[in-house]
């Protein structure tokens, strides 16, 4: 039963094949044997499992249907989850539990989903290894010496283990499509405001959102469905009617202009992985799909744009965070200097210290023009190549990652290292675009992520392309030894 998609579950619930409350013992006990060793959760939520799966059990007997109606998922531990411990990965909210619920907890509630627990992930959703979390990293199901990627990693390790089938994510540099790549899934980064933010811990608030990370297109479909909408706690949620996203996966794909950056092709990029990408395109050249060489000229100053915005915005984020209001606070202060300097010295770890320094120091007057602002002009630089690349092609199509899931520990002492490997994912967050990451094939038994970037609230066309390519591939069917 653990192998079901969500879509196989909704039809299994709905042909009365098994109830949730049946799925979701399964699902519980296989947590309880396989997670010991992948690390996936923070915390489980059972006893909440089994009420809200025994719910929806009763409204399916009162007629009630509904594609998320029963089904199981996780939220990664930066969704506030009322009266449930949402720590951030970080020993500053160890033990807090959050007094209300985030919108999209609320909102897949609502629609009936069930919540197993918490995931794993990266401290403040800083880091792409999942290394950085207070509660150790998670393990990559495909080789448990390798990292899963982050900062949702533990959502993604949850899904490739098979330990349920879907689970909310999200990305402010690449935290749903980098694991996705590094652990065989499909996640999708919404357009930026389509997914409320509200209750969502913020690390970088003009570029964090949302998305659903799913073995298959079809499932972050279902996924996404629960989550998107408007919503008027956040002023950033764009009031945009949500299409359905289940309904537009059968598009043909005659014609589709799919647009290959040049730039995606330099001496980073491991020559395995460009091969497999070249593979993708020649697949969907099958579907109908024209290839079109495209150029993203700004792409090499992303990275140093992103490394500045991204901690100036965690520096003002995370000011909260004083030993005063909630989360941590240090023993016997001396006085409140000591109060804010040892709570927040102890709290948090040292890859969330590196960026508030970055960060306080970017925005300092005086370095403010020369860092901050000039960030802020690449950026735009960043989109405009964006919009200039879409007015020739639909799509543009490209690696997630220039390498595979690297060893546990082996970026550890050279934080930039990690930095460089965001180069493919941090420009959609620049630009607030769409992008998904499907499977495209194996590099030494480690999985190889193609990602799909689409123009604005392009999110239906993300994922029927998709879906089309999972239709005739089958690498996202397979399943990690053992699991
Ligand atoms: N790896 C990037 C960072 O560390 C992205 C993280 C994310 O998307 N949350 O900032």
């Amino acid at each position: 039963m653990h192998q079901l998609t969500l879509a196989e579950i909704a039809r299994g619930l709905a042909d009365k094949k098994f109830s949730s409350e049946e799925l979701t013992r399964v699902l519980l006990a296989r947590i309880a044997q396989l997670d010991p060793q992948l690390n996936s959760f923070i915390s489980l939520t059972e006893e909440l499992a089994l009420q809200q799966a025994q719910a929806a059990d009763a409204r399916r007997a009162k007629g009630e249907s509904g594609a998320l109606l029963g089904a199981p998922i996780a939220h990664k531990d930066l969704f506030c989850t009322q009266g449930i411990r949402t720590s951030c990965g970080s020993k500053m909210l160890d033990n807090f539990k959050a007094p209300y619920d985030a919108t999209v907890v609320a909102k897949l509630a609502a629609a009936g989903a069930v919540t197993l627990g918490k995931t794993n992930m990266d401290e403040f959703a800083m880091g792409s290894a999942n290394e950085s979390s207070y509660y150790g990293p998670a393990k990559n199901p495909w080789n448990l010496e390798h990292v899963p990627g982050g900062s949702s990693g533990g959502s993604a390790v949850a899904v490739a283990a098979r330990l349920l089938p879907a689970a909310t994510a999200t990305d402010t540099g690449g935290s749903i499509r980098q694991p996705a790549a590094f652990t065989n899934l499909t996640g999708l980064k919404p357009t930026y405001g389509r997914v409320s933010r509200w209750g969502m811990i913020a690390y970088a608030s003009s570029l964090d959102q949302g998305g659903p990370l799913a073995r298959t297109a079809e499932d972050c479909a279902i996924l996404l469905q629960g989550m998107a909408g408007f919503d008027p706690n956040d002023s950033t949620s764009i009031d945009e009617p949500v299409p359905d996203y289940s309904a537009g996966l059968n598009g043909s794909l005659q014609g589709l202009r799919i647009g290959v950056p040049k730039e995606y092709f330099s001496a980073g990029l491991d020559p395995r992985i460009a091969e497999l990408i070249h593979n993708s395109v020649k697949e969907l050249q099958k579907l109908g799909a024209v290839v079109k060489e495209v150029s993203l000229p700004n792409m090499q100053h992303a990275i140093p744009a992103y490394y500045v915005i991204a901690p100036a915005e965690a520096s003002s984020n995370l000011s909260r965070f004083d030993g005063v209001r909630f989360g941590y606070r240090c023993e016997d202060p001396k006085d409140l200097t000591d109060l804010y300097k040892r709570s927040r010295g102890e709290g948090f770890g040292a890859e969330v210290q590196r960026r508030i320094m970055v960060g306080a120091y970017a925005l300092s007057a005086g370095y403010y023009d020369a860092y901050y602002l000039k960030a802020q002009k690449i950026r735009r630089l960043v989109k405009n190549d964006f919009m200039a690349a879409f007015n020739e092609v639909d799509i543009i199509l490209g690696p997630t990652t220039p390498n595979p899931a690297w060893k546990l520990g082996a970026k550890n002492s050279d934080p930039v290292a990690a930095y460089l490997e965001d180069v493919y994912t941090i420009t959609a967050n620049l630009a607030g675009l769409p992008g998904l990451s499907m499977p495209a094939g194996f590099v030494d038994g480690l999985p190889v992520g193609v990602q799909l970037l689409a123009p604005y609230f392009q999110e239906g066309r993300l994922l029927n392309v998709a879906h089309q390519y999972q239709l005739n591939t089958d690498w996202h069917t397979r399943t990690p030894t053992g699991f």
